[in-house]
Parts: C-alpha cells; structure tokens; sequence
C-alpha cells in the first residue's frame, strides 16, 4: 500500500510534531525533509561546497548533533535556494514517499514540487510572533543567552527567503488543507489531519 501524506508550512508551526504523531497514529513512516537541507547546511559551514555535499549527503551527516541550532537553520534556508542543491535532494524524498505502508514527508515544498500527486496535502502555519516563541522555548534550552527578538528575527528572515525564492518556494498547494495552530492544540490540529486521513482512505 501506497498513501502519501505531504505537511508543508513555514518554521515552527508545529508540522514536526504534526507529522510525527499523524505517522504514528496510522504506522507510516516520516522524513522530516528539513533535516536535509540543515545537514547540507552544516556541511557548507564547515567549508564544503553546498552542490557537492548535497550531492554526497551521507546518514551520518543527518545524525550531526548541531542540525536543530539557528546557525544552521539560517545556513539551510540560504543553501534550499540553490537549484542544484533541491534537484541532489529530490530523488530521496520522492522514493521516501512511494515507500510501502505509507509515509508523511514534511518540509515546504512536498505538496507542490516533490509529490504533487500525494493523495492528502496539509498546509500548516501561525503567526511569525507564536512561532519564534515556539522556537525560543526549544532553542533557550540549548543557549540560556538567547533572546526572542532574535529568535523572532531569525523566523521573519527565513520566511521571507523562503517564501521568494524562484525555485520551490513556500506557498500552500492549491489542494492542501490549512490548518492555523495559533490558537489551536497539537491534538486538535493532529485529529484535522487524521480525519482528512481518513476520509481519503474511504475509512
Ligand atoms: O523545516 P526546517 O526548519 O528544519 O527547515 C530548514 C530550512 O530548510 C528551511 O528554512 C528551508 O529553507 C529549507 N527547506 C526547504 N524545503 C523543504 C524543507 C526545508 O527549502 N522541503
């Protein structure tokens, strides 16, 4: 069985943790598609050059502790505008996302570019203030310096390039479902998705 399931949105709207618990909840697998760009990002801030790593990608680069600081979150949003570096990365998530017993991909272009055809597409967002407290909550943890302006920052600065960049930018697919999480719970935007599931499974 076959079943594609496409979470797109902008940083820390919550689709990491979305994604995980719709997997779970239906036994798919998940590939967090950022992880790639960060693990290319990292790559290039320690002197490589974005094309070839993204080319060379290996499973030890994405094991890499330092994938989840801003550093190299900001590093993956400026390698993710490079074409060569998203064509390097398509094939491996197209063949994540044909995988038998179904699989949730979640990144920023799944529904439009990588699987267009995925049979339910989600579209997560909040507002750029909810996600950098969000993101300021995980990242203070690591660094007791940062500051939420700055986190805040750093969220509107990837969004902007994100989002206009010419190739694969953020923009919801035409089909996907939106879900706000501004003011709505993980569960209740993990039962949206498990219901929107379920009824393209016929269930
Ligand atoms: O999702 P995450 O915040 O880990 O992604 C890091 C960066 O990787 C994003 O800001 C974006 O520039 C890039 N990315 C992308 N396409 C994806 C997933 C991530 O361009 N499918």
């Amino acid at each position: 069985m076959q079943f594609t399931v496409a979470i797109d949105g902008p940083a820390a709207a919550g689709k990491g943790t979305i994604s995980k618990a719709v997997a779970a909840h239906f036994g798919f697998a998940h590939l967090d598609t950022g992880l790639l760009y960060r693990a290319v990002g990292a790559r290039v801030l320690t002197g490589d050059d974005a094309i070839a790593a993204a080319r060379g990608l290996t499973t030890a680069d994405l094991e890499r502790p330092s994938l989840r600081t801003g550093e190299v979150a900001q590093e993956a949003s400026k390698v993710a505008v490079i074409p060569e570096v998203r064509h390097a990365l398509l094939e491996f998530q197209r063949e994540f996302a044909e995988r038998e017993g179904g699989a949730v991909l979640d990144g920023r272009d799944i529904g439009t570019v990588i699987c267009p055809d995925a049979q339910v597409k989600v579209f997560v967002t909040a507002s750029a203030e909810v996600r950098a407290d969000r993101r300021y909550k995980e990242l203070v943890a690591q660094d007791p310096e940062i500051k939420l302006a700055e986190v805040l920052a750093d969220v509107i600065a990837r969004d902007k390039r994100d989002s206009e960049r010419a190739t694969a930018p953020l923009v919801a697919a035409k089909d996907a479902l939106l879900i706000d999480t501004s003011d709505l719970s993980i569960p209740e935007a993990v039962a949206q998705v498990v219901a929107a599931i379920d009824e393209a499974r016929g269930a």
